[in-house]
């Protein structure tokens, strides 16, 4: 029954129930950890081939390069071929680099705040401002935080966040940069649809260099029959008139080895003009080896596609059970609703406001340990204290059942505290 229509004797005897199992889930003496999205061990053992490869002897590209020298800043060819086709992103468009994204991401907006991106001047030394569609990617916001980049929140629905608040927000000059994560998106799985896609690339924008951090980290991260492919954002952007306003991003670390796989940049021809003359002082040239080593292990595209299936075989049944223990545990209550993603590495928990902060709490103290409350906002500040970020890919499938039982019992104690705390004072 909703907690809404408990009486209050109903009230406190599901209370103490609920303390009860409380006190038996610490003393159980868990040690759980649901943070981070890492893939598990079983999917990076998937990929050892790429410990063994290119094998001895094998160093040189198809065009004969000697992948073991300095040079070749674009990366690869063929390693940009076989994602261009997956990223939909022209392979001439398309630079293969090191193992993180997250750090050319890092590049790109000191390099957009130093020197200013194509068509503009540095950004730095004006306010700044970015538009974060929430919940997000805490990265990306610790990231403007470090620079001093003004995060406007923006609340992001299923297929991508609210225009209008967009829209009205870029009649401000100041801001000059939204994250998009398009598919799948960090943590309540969302995917922008095409008809989003083509706002926001073709709004105006007080700022003639307004920029779309696309970071397409999930694009081939399946978790259905329902597959979204890659919208092909850098054509829509150019057809639009403002070719240059999308830097696109993605990387192989939840694909080949989370620590040691291949990232990519995209943009337009100036944009990766502009990138590689940036770039070209900062390394000499990217781990061609590398690049190598996953060419000759994932092959073409379909290669890549025929992993996914077995990291999909390996998690989505995590994901499954999730959302089993949550329906069983939360449904009948109506305090709580959660994401159903169908990619992706996330699911993102709505627990009652001005709960989350005190329902991570529990669950630490009984071994749980889940992403800090607020951590998928701006300043880790989630206004209405009500969102919790699940990871259910590493730990394993029974590990994912005691965390997320033992969560649940957090779930209900903390709303049937505020329920309590809330009732009329006796007469
Ligand atoms: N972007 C998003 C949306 C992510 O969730 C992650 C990983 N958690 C990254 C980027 C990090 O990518 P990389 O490993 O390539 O730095």
């Amino acid at each position: 029954m909703p907690l809404s229509e408990l009486t209050p004797d109903e009230l406190t005897d599901l209370h103490a129930r609920l303390t009860k199992d409380y006190d038996d889930l610490v003393a159980r003496g868990l040690k759980l950890d649901l943070t981070r999205g890492k893939p598990a061990s079983a999917q990076l053992d998937l990929s050892n081939e790429l410990l063994t490869l290119p094998g001895e002897g094998e160093f040189r590209a198809a065009d004969g390069t000697d992948c073991r020298n300095y040079g070749g800043l674009t990366g690869l060819p063929e390693i940009r071929e076989i994602f261009a086709e997956l990223l939909n992103v022209p392979v001439a468009q398309l630079l293969a680099g090191d193992n993180s994204s997250l750090s050319i991401m890092h590049d790109t907006l000191v390099w957009c705040l130093l020197k200013g991106p194509v068509g503009g001047s540095p950004w730095a030394g004006s306010p700044v401002k970015f538009i974060c569609p929430v919940p997000g990617y805490d990265r990306h916001f610790a990231l403007c935080e470090q620079y001093g980049i003004e995060m406007i929140p923006v609340p992001l629905g299923d297929h991508g966040p609210d225009l209008d608040a967009v829209r009205d927000l870029l009649a401000d000059p100041s801001v000059k940069g939204m994250w998009v994560v398009p598919t799948y998106a960090n943590p309540t799985g969302a995917v922008y649809d095409e008809a989003v896609a083509r706002e926001l690339v073709g709004m105006t924008a007080a700022a003639p260099d307004f920029r779309i951090f696309w970071d397409n980290a999930y694009a081939v991260h399946h978790l259905t029959d329902a597959e979204s492919p890659a919208l092909d954002v850098l054509g829509m952007a150019a057809e639009a008139g403002n070719p240059d306003r999308v830097f696109v991003f993605a990387s192989t670390s939840k694909i080949t080895f989370a620590g040691a796989g291949v990232s990519f940049f995209g943009g337009s021809p100036a944009t990766i003009a502009w990138y590689q003359q940036h770039q070209s002082k900062r390394s000499i040239g990217p781990d061609k080896v590398n690049h190598l080593r996953h060419v000759r292990y994932l092959k073409d595209a379909d290669g890549v596609r025929a992993l996914m299936a077995r990291h999909r075989a390996l998690i989505a049944p995590k994901f499954a059970q999730v959302d089993a223990i949550l329906t069983e545990r939360l449904g009948g209550y109506d305090t709580a609703t959660w994401t159903h993603p169908i990619g992706g590495y996330f699911i993102s928990l709505d627990v009652a406001d001005g709960t989350a902060s005190r329902v991570v709490a529990l669950a630490k103290a009984a071994g749980i340990a889940m992403t800090g409350a607020g951590a998928a906002f701006p300043y880790g500040k989630d206004p209405r204290d009500r969102n919790i970020r699940i990871a259910p890919t590493f730990p394993s499938p029974d590990d994912v059942a005691g965390a997320i039982e033992g969560l649940t019992t957090c779930v209900l104690l903390a709303a049937t505290e505020q329920a309590l705390a809330a009732l009329p004072a006796p007469a």
